[in-house]
């Protein structure tokens, strides 16, 4: 049993710090600045039709999107406080507490260098998720073309319908 405190009270130490904070403005990976794309449909028509990835509600497209820019460091601390919480310690410092299974603490700098570069990629990976979740709502354009294309044929109807009762009732009287 290794219960014994990882650090001492008072101790300086190197915090690890990496988070995908930072929104970033970049060109629009759908419409490339164009504010509109273009749906070819089943049969080979085109159908241009605003973009929804760099949309901002009533604005419109935008032609950029945000994306989380990732920051990391590395951060000289001081141990303020450690307990058991569980079968884990909780770290605390001047600046932040941790359990001590996220690996941020480190009484050297090197190691917390190397934790620093791991955390970093893996904050960038979320961040690329999180930028492709939204990309994946691309899926929305064909659904948009559908939705529109529908109402204009909807309208387009009723309009004959009306049209076709003021002509009728001229010629039948
Ligand atoms: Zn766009």
């Amino acid at each position: 049993m290794s219960n014994q405190p990882p650090f001492e009270f008072g101790q300086t130490v190197y915090l690890v710090e990496a988070s995908p904070n930072h929104q970033v403005g970049r060109p629009c990976p759908v419409c490339f600045g164009k504010l509109s794309v273009t749906i070819i449909l089943g049969n080979g028509e085109q159908q241009p039709i605003e973009c929804e990835m760099c949309e901002a509600g009533y604005l419109g497209p935008r032609g950029i999107v945000s994306v989380g820019e990732v920051s990391s460091s590395v951060i000289q601390a001081t141990i303020t406080g450690l307990e058991m919480e569980g079968d884990d310690w909780r770290i605390s410092s001047n600046i932040r507490s941790y359990r001590q299974n996220e690996r941020r603490f480190f009484a050297e700098k090197e190691s917390a260098e190397q934790r620093r570069i791991e955390l970093h990629s893996e904050a960038e990976d979320q961040a690329q998720k999180n930028f492709e979740s939204r990309f994946r709502q691309g899926k929305k354009h064909s659904w948009s073309v559908g939705y529109h294309r529908n109402q204009i044929r909807d309208l387009e109807r009723q309009l004959g319908w009306h049209r076709e009762k003021l002509t009728h009732k001229k010629a039948v009287k």
